[in-house]
């Protein structure tokens, strides 16, 4: 079949790689895809956002599953356009990407089907919000309700810092995704991703893993998109996962079926794991960037018959198997990144790196110029490797970076770190 994949990321790198190796895929078309997406699928420059132009390529060109990367195609309603032409799509409609596109979506319906989440309310209005966190105890945790590039989160370490925040979001510094907010209590415990596919009825738990937020060392400095990422997360037991299951997903998945909003696509659940268990931070209705790439190098079972599946409704025929081995990427950003990146700078010695032993490298912000790969956006490579421990895919990726020449890029040192210790305590 052939299959079009929407976006240009290293999640969707990492995806376009492993369809790559389906039996069952034809043609991999990506929009607008990447540097490295180029060297496995026909990357074409549709504009996304006009999704008559989708419609009309998908007919032009036979194309029998659409498969939508990042969140912001899904919340425009994208699957909801191809759906009423007959075009077959992975992700949720626009109604079930309120999860994502809206915290305080989000987590009513946890308060309503109690779900396990950090205490919160919602304000439209400034003053209601300053005497609810007067009220409550640092810290505090003020978030802009809409999609704000994984911006719109501010941990307030005292009561002056969450006025300014919430002055912050009100005054519009993220846009309209501020104009409303969730203040919520801050919740002590270490951090996972967990992953299912969906297909409005069945559940089918993927792996977990662990990322990366902040961009130095340390987990010290600003947030980011994710600095790196590691899978599976030691912190997800099997008692864990079974509990984020029964507790978080599954009740999730039935809430949405019964609005008459069945959720399909993947539904990645972030968790702090509390000395009460897991409890929900927030929902996003697609992979999530880094963890795809970690995902994608453990998978062993073909990723386009799961998807399929997912969007036909048959996922309770579907197993799929992991590898054993542990998959950990580093994400190399262009200096500036978080701030504004410094474009155009050429990265050479990629090949020399892929030839470490256990090593992919997925593209993001590159683009290609005759032979050259230029930078091209904030995170610009995923340097991913497997191994038998998180320390050894640790020394491979790293082995991999040293290869790399790129004096305009930087990555933390340290991706794994948490991990590493445990298995280091362990042995
Ligand atoms: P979100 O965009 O909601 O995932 O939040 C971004 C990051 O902020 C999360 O990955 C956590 O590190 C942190 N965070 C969000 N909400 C909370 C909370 N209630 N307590 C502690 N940390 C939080």
């Amino acid at each position: 079949m052939n299959v079009l994949l929407i976006g240009s990321g290293g999640r969707e790198h990492a995806l376009a790689w492993k369809l790559r190796s389906s039996p069952l895929l034809k043609k991999l078309y990506c929009a607008p895809g990447n540097g490295g997406i180029a060297e496995v699928a026909d990357c074409v420059a549709l504009p996304v956002a006009d999704h008559a132009a989708v419609v009309r390529f998908c007919k032009d060109n036979a194309v029998g599953l659409v498969i939508i990367g990042p969140e912001a195609p899904l919340v425009a309603g994208l699957v909801d356009d191809l759906a009423t032409t007959g075009i077959k799509c992975f992700g949720p409609t626009r109604a079930a990407a309120q999860l994502e596109a809206s915290k305080g979506f989000a987590k009513d319906l946890a308060r309503e089907f109690g779900i396990p989440t950090a205490a919160y309310e919602r304000f439209a209005d400034a003053d209601k919000a300053k005497a609810y966190v007067a009220a409550r105890r640092a810290p505090i945790v003020v978030k802009a309700d809409g999609l704000a590039a994984g911006k719109g989160v501010m941990i307030c370490e005292g009561r002056a810092e969450a006025n300014v925040a919430i002055d912050a979001c009100f005054a519009g510094t993220f846009g309209k995704a501020g104009a409303k907010i969730v203040i919520e209590e801050f919740l002590a415990g270490e951090e996972a991703s967990f992953f299912a596919l969906v297909d409005g009825e069945h559940v089918l738990p993927l792996a977990t893993a662990q990322d990366h937020k902040r961009a130095g060392d340390g987990d010290t400095g600003p947030n980011t998109g994710g600095m790196g990422a590691y899978s599976p997360a030691p912190v997800m037991t099997p008692s864990m996962s079974k509990r984020t299951m029964d507790e978080i997903i599954t009740p999730t998945i039935a809430a949405m079926a019964a609005r008459g909003t069945p959720y399909q696509g993947v539904l990645f659940a972030g968790l702090m794991i509390t000395g009460e268990g897991p409890k929900l931070i927030e929902y996003n209705v697609r992979f999530g960037d880094p963890e795809a790439q970690v995902l994608m190098l453990r998978l062993q079972s073909d990723l386009l018959a799961a998807l399929l599946a997912t969007a036909d409704g048959n996922l309770d025929k579907i197993a799929l198997e992991w590898s054993h081995e542990v998959a950990l990427t580093v994400v190399m950003a262009a200096k500036g990144y978080p701030g504004p990146p410094q474009l155009g700078t050429e990265i050479k010695g990629l090949d020399a790196a892929a030839a470490v032993e256990g090593v992919e490298i997925f593209h993001a912000g590159t683009k290609r110029d005759g032979n050259r790969i230029l930078a091209n956006g904030g995170r610009v490579l995923n340097v991913t490797a497997r191994a038998n421990t998180v320390a050894e895919a640790q020394a491979r990726a790293y082995a991999a970076i040293a290869r790399i020449d790129w004096p305009g890029g930087f990555c933390r040192s340290d991706i794994g770190w948490r991990a590493v210790a445990r298995e280091t305590a362990a042995s």
